[in-house]
């Protein structure tokens, strides 16, 4: 399933083939893949629906929370697109020829230039656990955002902690919650457990606050460098070009179950949390957290079994009270998440 850095990727090669263009034909091939605007009629004709697919628009900009993907025309008509487990969203240019014909392609756009039609777009997705939603307006988008958590390139300690600090779930299981953090899924999650030494087992309300905050700067590191990279190279995976991605090689415990750790070399472990296969190392990424007084020692120190001696706190003890600066902070990041709609 793509992911943040994959989403991302679609977005940045898709902008520049679409961005001023117009849309000058849209055509939904398979209904039930498509959410009609919220108050439009309960049975929209194909010119109403080739409408709300943003025929006759002029695309203003594209944009992504998590793993959505959102179209925006200049007229203020949004699509917003969610690529699911086996969703391509592909520009080909009208010099490759047109898209085969082929029934896992459920949308079909043609998209003019100044000088006439350039090239097609179109929505593919084998097992439809993905759709496009249409809007009415940027602030329906806006609406529609805000249920998702922060977008994952913006993660900060103090907005994981005050999500997941009192739930019971285990720590991957609040990652993959995209009204926690929006765009991190199976790959990122174990990615980011691992550089941050924190076995994807233990339980939310267990978390330091340091631990949260190392998370979080892990989490926007994995997404960095997987964007800066192309995104992974995953099954059923293209950008907007219809690429594959790149950036496999550089996963430290995902598909990497059974094979020795790149830190310090013991037998990575396989199990199953939130139904999704996770690898971890044990030694790596210990039960019982470390403690440490600096957490900005973190950020440089590879993860270290030898460290992992059984802190004051006692793990009955629930989390410690959150600090001022960790008060400031969340509100200021809160405030972000709102402007960033
Ligand atoms: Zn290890």
């Amino acid at each position: 399933m793509p992911e943040l850095p994959e989403v991302e990727r679609v977005r940045t090669t898709l902008a520049p083939r679409l961005m001023g263009r117009s849309i000058t034909k849209a055509v939904l091939i398979r209904r039930d893949v498509w959410t009609p605007a919220p108050a439009s009629r309960a049975r929209p004709g194909p010119a109403a629906i080739a409408a709300q697919l943003l025929e006759g628009a002029v695309v203003d900009r594209i944009k992504r929370r998590g793993k959505q993907l959102a179209i925006i025309a200049e007229d203020g008509r949004v699509l917003c697109i969610h690529l699911g487990m086996t969703g391509r969203l592909v520009y080909q240019p009208l010099s490759a020829g047109r898209a085969a014909e082929d029934h896992h392609i459920h949308s079909r756009w043609t998209i003019a230039d100044d000088r006439g039609p350039a090239g097609e777009l179109t929505f593919r997705d084998p097992r439809r656990f993905g759709g496009l939603w249409s809007l009415n307006s940027p602030e329906q988008l806006a609406e529609r955002w805000m249920r998702l958590g922060p977008d994952g390139l913006g993660a900060t300690g103090p907005a994981l902690w005050a999500a997941l600090h009192e739930s019971r779930r285990a720590v991957k299981a609040g990652l993959l919650d995209q009204a926690v953090i929006a765009g991190v899924g199976n790959i990122y999650a174990d990615e980011a457990l691992f550089r941050a030494g924190i076995d994807p087992r233990r339980r939310c309300d267990r978390i330091a606050e340091d631990e949260w905050v190392r998370l979080a700067e892990k989490i926007r590191a994995v997404f960095r460098s997987a964007i800066a990279a192309g995104g992974s190279t995953l099954r059923d995976y293209v950008d907007g070009d219809g690429s594959p991605g790149l950036g496999r090689d550089t996963h430290q415990v995902y598909g990497r179950g059974g094979q020795p750790c790149l830190s310090c070399g013991q037998t990575l472990r396989i199990t199953t949390l939130a139904q999704r296969t996770t690898v971890f190392c044990a030694r790596c990424q210990p039960r019982t957290p470390r403690r440490s007084h600096n957490s900005s020692d973190f950020s440089t120190r590879p993860p270290d079994a030898r460290s992992g001696r059984r802190s004051g706190l006692s793990d009955r003890a629930g989390p410690a009270p959150v600090s001022t600066v960790m008060k400031e902070s969340l509100s200021s990041s809160q405030q972000q998440r709102v402007s960033a709609c």
